[in-house]
């Protein structure tokens, strides 16, 4: 994997950083060879700081480091896209992306993104049950198995209850309410969205590859 440094007339390739959970698009910055090296074998995105004029470790004294999780040079070499995993919000002025502006309707995020996003909530309640004492995720957390369980039992009977009646108007709530308590129930079980994900994937390959399951 190259980058072709030679060919910009500063030495700088723009850099695209993406939340490799999300999608959401967080930062442009640019990388000299120098950042190029640095992030590659220590695994923080580094710039080049046009402002700073030097090497600049995104995080360095916020501590919102940009965990690289993929590299991708674009097919000539001249732009790079990042995919990372932010430790805190990614932009200065304390949004999670620079596009993104306090307040906005609509939030750059792709919506499937949204539920990743969701996850890591999730995680945090957790993780920090007291942060917030109003939190019902927090509340679920402590009640703990089975009744975490019987919660996605509940939710699924209400979904398919809708289902069979043709209740359009009730489903979509039902189905979030289900997905909701789904991702409470793998995180009290130590188990992610991605570990979910990884064996659909798998199965589409196999299916793709030509064989048939039920
Ligand atoms: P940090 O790298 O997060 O420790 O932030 C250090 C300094 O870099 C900040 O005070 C800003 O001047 C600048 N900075 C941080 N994040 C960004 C960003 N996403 N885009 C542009 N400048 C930033
Ligand atoms: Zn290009
Ligand atoms: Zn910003
Ligand atoms: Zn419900």
């Amino acid at each position: 994997m190259q980058l072709d440094f030679q060919k910009m007339p500063d030495g700088l390739i723009p850099a695209v950083v993406q939340d490799a959970a999300t999608g959401q698009v967080l930062m442009l910055g640019y990388v000299n060879s120098e950042a190029w090296e640095k992030t590659r074998t220590e695994g923080r995105v580094t710039f080049f700081s046009r402002s700073k004029n030097r090497l600049w470790t995104k995080g360095e004294t916020s501590g919102n480091f940009l965990s690289v999780v993929s590299l991708h040079p674009d097919c000539d070499n001249d732009a790079l896209l990042i995919r990372a995993l932010p430790d805190g919000p990614t932009c200065h002025r304390g949004t999670t992306s620079c596009f993104e502006h306090a307040g906005e309707q609509a939030r750059p995020v792709p919506p499937v993104g949204f539920l990743a996003e969701l996850e890591r909530l999730v995680q945090r309640r957790y993780q920090h049950p007291q942060e917030d004492p109003n939190s019902y995720t927090a509340s679920l957390f402590r009640k703990g198995m089975p009744k975490i369980a019987q919660k996605v039992g509940e939710e699924a009977v209400e979904t398919v209850i809708d289902a069979v009646a043709g209740n359009t108007a009730g489903l979509p709530g039902e189905a979030a309410d289900l997905l909701y308590h789904l991702l409470v129930l793998l995180t009290a079980s130590g188990l992610t969205l991605d570990d979910v994900v990884a064996i659909l994937r798998q199965r589409h390959a196999t299916i793709s590859a030509g064989t048939r399951r039920e």
